[in-house]
């Protein structure tokens, strides 16, 4: 049947690049869920709603069409037809997406659509989704569950380098942000940052992309 293959973790692990490439070398769709929670924060601040007010995010948040583009090679994603790709990469965003995800109704609209996603790759033969409760909550029966981890000081590294800055206080910012986000990100009450049941960890501070993405290839076995 088709593959369903789930990778959780804190910002920074390594989760995307892991999972597009490991799409990749599988002929695999590939589902990014954290750009989704990051597309529904920017057309809040663009809505001009307050996103620390979790019953006006709640109101609002079915109102943003949101479609994403799941080939590996090229992800993309829309909100009313604006390809907002890069705006859910600014720092507004990054620094107002926790509080959002925090809201159980966002959390179900967003559930919805990401097993949406997952049922339609199964044309295609299955799908890579990653976030940070695919394998606890939207595909508690993946066929491979994957929690990837790495120390906060090579995670800040590779996220600044990412992000052009690789000097000393880029990566001190990027590990105060990637810290603050994993905290509120373990602590809330829907849906928290956790390692799924049945999930292989792997930390991946000493590897490098292509060796685990050999390692995940090899887990998957086919
Ligand atoms: O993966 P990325 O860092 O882009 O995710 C941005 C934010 O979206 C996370 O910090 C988290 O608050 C939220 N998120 C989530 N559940 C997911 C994926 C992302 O709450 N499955």
């Amino acid at each position: 049947g088709p593959l369903v293959i789930a990778v959780d973790g804190p910002s920074g692990s390594g989760k995307s690049s892991t999972s597009r490439a490991v799409a990749q070398r599988l002929g695999l769709r590939y589902l990014d869920t954290g750009a989704m929670y990051r597309a529904v924060t920017w057309w809040m601040l663009e809505a001009g709603v307050d996103v620390h007010d979790a019953d006006a995010v709640a109101a609002r948040c079915a109102e943003p069409e949101l479609v994403s583009g799941t080939d590996p090679g090229a992800p993309t994603i829309h909100v009313d037809g604006h390809d907002v790709g890069a705006a859910i990469r600014t720092g507004a965003v990054t620094g107002a997406v926790s509080p959002v995800s925090t809201v159980p109704a966002v959390r179900a609209r967003l559930l919805d659509l990401q097993r949406a996603e997952i049922a339609a790759a199964s044309a295609a033969g299955g799908i890579v989704v990653e976030g940070r409760d695919i394998g606890s909550v939207v595909a508690p029966d993946a066929d491979l569950k994957v929690y990837l981890t790495a120390d906060a000081g090579a995670r800040a590294v590779r996220r600044a380098a990412e992000e052009g800055g690789a000097g000393e206080e880029a990566v001190a910012a990027v590990r105060a942000s990637l810290l603050a986000r994993d905290e509120i990100d373990s602590g809330r009450a829907t849906a928290p940052l956790t390692m799924p049941d049945g999930a292989v960890h792997l930390d991946t501070t000493p590897y490098t992309l292509e060796e685990v993405v050999d390692r995940l290839v090899a887990l998957v076995g086919r």
